[in-house]
C-alpha cells in the first residue's frame, strides 16, 4: 500500500482564460489520485465541515479514506493566478484553516504503508506523521515556497529524514540559494536524502542520485488548461509505479520518472482534478509508449 499525507484543499484557480472557485485540490489529493492508477492508495489529511460531499465521493471512489479527518471549520483554501503562458503562478492567498494546527491522528490498527509520500504540507506535521510509522520501504517528500520562506530549517530537517525529495525548480533555487539546478540537487542530497527530482514544469524533470543523472522532457501538449497539481500528479505517478513494481533499481526509477511526466501531463489538461479522475490505465500506458517513441533516437 502507498499512503499519501498532505493538503486536501479547496482551490480558487485563476488563469487568463477562466476562473474556478473552491474546486477540489490539494497536493495530497492530486498525488493520491494519480498514484491510485498504479497501486492501492490511502489518503491521510484533514478537511473542514464545509468540504462538499460531492468531493468526498470523488476521493472515496479511488482511495482509502480511513486517515482523512474532518474538523469543525473551513477546509484549507488556496487562491492562485497563472500568467498568459500558464507557466508562472502567483499565490494570492493561503488560508490554512483546519490544517493549521492539525496533529495527524490515525485510527487504531492503521496499516503501516510500504511506501509513504509526504506531499506539500507543514514540514513539522510531515515529520510527526512519519514518526508514527515503522520503516516504510521508501519515503518521499515535497515542499513549497510558503514553507521554505516560513520554516526553512524544518524543511531541511524533514528532507534529511526522507529517501527522496521532489521539488520544483523555483523552490529548489529558493531553498538552496543557487541558480544552477544541478548545484541545487547536490545541496539537497547533502541534507541527507538519497535522491532528488527537480521538476521543471513543461520542461520536464531531472533525477539526481549519487553519480546518476536522468533528465527527461515534459510530454508535449497542444493545450494546457490548468497547471495546478502537475507536480503532485508527477510524484503520485512516480511513487505509484515504484510501489507497483516493488523495486527501486535504476531501471524502475527511470520508468517511474516517465510515468511521473505522463501523469503530470494529464493533470493539466483540465481544471482541477477533472482529467485525472477520468483516466484509464490503458490511456496512461498508451501515453507512456508515445512518450518513449518521442524521445527515441
Ligand atoms: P502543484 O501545482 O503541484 O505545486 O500543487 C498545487 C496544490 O498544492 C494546490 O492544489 C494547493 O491546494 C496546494 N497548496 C498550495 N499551497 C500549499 C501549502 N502552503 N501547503 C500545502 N499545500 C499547498
Amino acid at each position: 500500500m502507498l499512503s499519501v499525507f498532505g493538503s486536501v484543499a479547496l482551490d480558487t484557480t485563476r488563469t487568463p482564460f477562466n476562473t474556478e472557485e473552491r474546486i477540489l485540490g490539494g497536493a495530497a489529493t492530486y498525488a493520491s489520485l494519480s498514484a491510485s492508477y498504479f497501486v492501492e492508495t490511502s489518503l491521510i489529511g484533514i478537511v473542514g465541515t464545509d468540504f462538499p460531499l460531492e468531493y468526498r465521493s470523488i476521493l472515496e471512489a479511488k482511495l482509502d479514506l480511513q486517515g482523512l479527518s474532518t474538523k469543525q471549520g473551513n477546509t484549507f483554501h488556496y487562491d492562485s493566478s497563472f500568467d498568459y503562458a500558464l507557466s508562472h503562478r502567483t499565490t494570492n492567498k493561503t488560508e490554512l484553516n483546519v490544517a493549521a494546527d492539525f496533529e495527524p491522528v490515525l485510527p487504531p490498527g492503521y496499516p503501516t504503508p510500504k511506501y509513504l509520500y509526504l506531499a506539500n504540507n507543514d514540514p513539522i506535521q510531515n515529520v510527526q506523521l512519519f514518526s508514527k510509522f515503522l520503516s516504510p520501504m521508501i519515503t518521499m517528500c515535497d515542499t513549497m515556497e510558503y514553507w521554505i520562506r516560513d520554516r526553512r530549517d524544518q524543511v531541511i530537517r524533514m528532507m534529511s529524514k526522507f529517501d527522496g525529495v521532489v521539488i520544483n525548480d523555483e523552490e529548489a533555487r529558493l531553498l538552496c540559494g543557487s541558480a544552477n539546478l544541478i548545484k541545487c540537487a547536490r545541496t539537497i542530497l547533502s541534507f541527507g536524502t538519497k535522491f532528488v527530482i527537480i521538476k521543471k514544469g513543461e520542461h520536464g524533470s531531472i533525477l539526481v542520485q549519487d553519480d546518476v543523472m536522468f533528465p527527461t522532457p515534459g510530454y508535449p501538449l497542444e493545450e494546457v488548461v490548468d497547471p495546478t497539481g502537475a507536480g503532485d500528479s508527477f510524484a503520485g505517478g512516480f511513487l505509484g509505479h515504484i510501489a507497483a513494481k516493488n523495486s527501486i533499481d535504476s531501471y524502475t526509477m527511470r520508468q517511474a520518472v516517465i510515468y511521473g511526466n505522463v501523469m503530470g501531463s494529464f493533470a493539466v489538461e483540465d481544471f482541477g482534478v477533472r482529467r485525472l479522475i477520468k483516466l484509464t490505465r490503458e490511456e496512461i500506458d498508451l501515453r507512456y509508449k508515445k512518450y518513449l517513441d518521442l524521445v527515441r533516437l
